[in-house]
């Protein structure tokens, strides 16, 4: 069995390099045989912990990352399988884990996945059945039938973070949801790519604030003019390059040798900076032809990599009235990030609704309210009949629909996104929250809408209450529910809060540190 990238991201003397390769849309031909040559060159090299195989980028369909990385591994490289919740729902992704598992291949970065893109016909459905931090669950429990089984060689885990975001919500829903996945069981991180050395350092700031000691990869890309601007209009969720930085490529690039040297050099210096920041290894990307280029970043890498603090100036690629949880002057210490010390302007009707519905919570629908019995007892009365039930649905569904834009699911989850509806407000139904595509507070689908965990901040903010969105994890969704009523649900023990203890109980439950200014936290 290959562990060669366990091992060595699990050393703290190693500094580890992984590389990511995009697969085609053939099963055979010149691109497999690129992606099979750049995997060789990098095993024969020696300098590469792990080759990773990207699961349909950008939603749109290309060779399975399983098929390609058992080639891959078959010559003695190890893989990290990207394993994505677009194209799957959980009986689909826990089959493919199985497989996963069976074929030797037990390095995977559980992602939400970008959105659906196009595929036979149009638009493929998007499914979203999990999202990342279920899924991470998810392989946790099949590890531990794997083990109940006699192999001790459970899945290694990874998941993304994208410390660049610039506005308060979105930085907190990252970090916040970057402790669910840790709690959920992820053993190492990889960030989004972005070119702003005082986000990597808040990154690894905030991950000893918070206490999470998990081995964590910047990723670097050789940036290509046609790249950078694909970057820069926001194409490729989660990655950031500004216009600056897009205009300095294009110039570098007017003479291709030129560009291509400085494109190296850039490499080079941001995994110098990475290095000396604290980050245990870089994730490389951007190769797809030859594996020439790594094996030139990684020789100019060992050249330069004491001087990095002289390299920091040059990753400035800041936003100007973006949000940074730590001051500039903590570029080595540790300060006390300045979450929580603006509070986003959030509209009276939406403030009001909030309270409203945060107060109807803790009297209807919490198990310890004072009231619960009875409305346990007018529950199963009315789930006697199919006439109240469909009465009582009916009503659920007026007053939700109105006020939430209800879908009907019939296991709600509003009491964990800030009394908002995670089916109707977020395209990929996350219930743990914020994907990576968010950008200055909008929604990756659908970019004239706020992204519903945004909203969710600036509500809770403005009630001491954000660590809800770092406690715990939340169960995923109960389909056998779906168009019942929420309420009856709940009363009778039959949604997510009352049966999904075996799911909550992989959790770790680690304490959210993120906040500790937070109601919570005081308490
Ligand atoms: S979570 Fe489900 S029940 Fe609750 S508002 Fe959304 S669709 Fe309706």
């Amino acid at each position: 069995m290959l562990r060669v990238f366990q091992k060595d991201i699990l050393d703290p003397k190693q500094f580890v390099v992984t590389l990511e390769l995009v697969p085609g849309r053939e099963s055979t031909g010149r691109s497999v045989d690129t992606v099979i040559g750049i995997a060789k060159d990098a095993f024969a090299d020696g300098r590469i912990s792990a080759v990773s195989i990207t699961d349909n980028p950008g939603g749109n369909p290309s060779l399975s990352p399983d098929a390609i990385g058992y080639r891959i591994f078959s010559i003695g490289m190890d893989v990290i399988v990207h394993f994505t919740c677009r194209d799957m729902n959980r009986v689909g992704m826990e089959s493919r884990a199985l497989q996963l598992a069976m074929m030797g291949m037990k390095n995977i970065l559980a992602l939400t996945g970008d959105y659906s893109g196009k595929g036979f016909g149009g638009q493929g459905a998007p499914v979203f059945d999990l999202d990342s931090v279920n899924l991470q669950i998810m392989l946790r429990m099949i590890g531990e039938r794997i083990n109940a089984a006699g192999d001790p060689d459970a899945f290694f885990t990874g998941c993304a973070v994208s410390p660049f975001k610039w506005t308060e919500g979105e930085c907190v829903a990252q970090y916040a949801k970057l402790n669910r996945k840790l709690a959920a069981g992820a053993q190492f991180v990889i960030t989004q790519l972005g070119y702003d050395a005082r986000k990597f350092q808040e990154l690894i700031h905030i991950q000893r604030h918070m206490d999470l000691k998990v081995p964590t990869m910047g990723s670097v890309y050789v940036l290509t003019p046609r790249a950078a601007q694909i970057m820069k209009q926001g194409k490729i969720p989660g990655v950031v390059v500004t216009d600056a930085l897009l205009k300095t490529v294009q110039k570098e690039w007017s003479n291709k040798n030129q560009g291509r040297t400085a494109a190296i050099e850039r490499s080079a210096r941001l995994g110098a900076v990475l290095q000396g920041l604290g980050y245990r290894g870089i994730h490389i990307g951007g190769i797809h032809r030859d594996f020439s280029t790594v094996g030139k970043i990684l020789d100019r890498m060992a050249q330069i990599k004491d001087d990095w603090r002289e390299f920091l100036p040059q990753f400035n690629d800041t936003q100007i009235r973006g949000f940074y949880a730590f001051r500039e002057s903590s570029a080595v210490s540790v300060s006390t990030p300045v979450f929580g010390h603006y509070h986003p302007p959030v509209t009276i009707m939406d403030r009001l609704l909030y309270f409203l519905m945060r107060r109807f919570h803790n009297i209807f629908f919490t198990f310890n309210s004072p009231l619960a019995p009875i409305f346990q007892i007018l529950c199963r009365k009315l789930d006697k009949s199919k006439t109240s039930q469909r009465f009582v649905n009916i009503v659920e569904h007026i007053i939700k629909h109105l006020l939430l834009g209800c879908l009907q699911c019939g296991d709600c989850a509003i009491q964990h996104v800030g009394f908002l509806c995670p089916e109707s407000g977020c395209p990929k139904h996350t219930r743990n929250g914020a994907c990576g595509g968010s950008r200055d507070g909008m929604c990756e689908v659908n970019p004239e809408r706020r992204c519903v965990w945004f909203r969710a901040h600036s509500r809770l903010v403005t009630d001491g209450n954000v660590t809800e969105l770092c406690h715990g994890c939340v169960p995923p969704r109960m389909w056998e529910l779906n168009n019942t009523s929420s309420w009856l649900n709940f009363h009778l023990h039959r949604d997510h809060q009352s049966n999904g203890g075996e799911i909550a109980k992989f959790c770790r439950q680690t304490q959210c540190r993120l906040m500790p200014h937070d109601k919570k936290n005081l308490s």
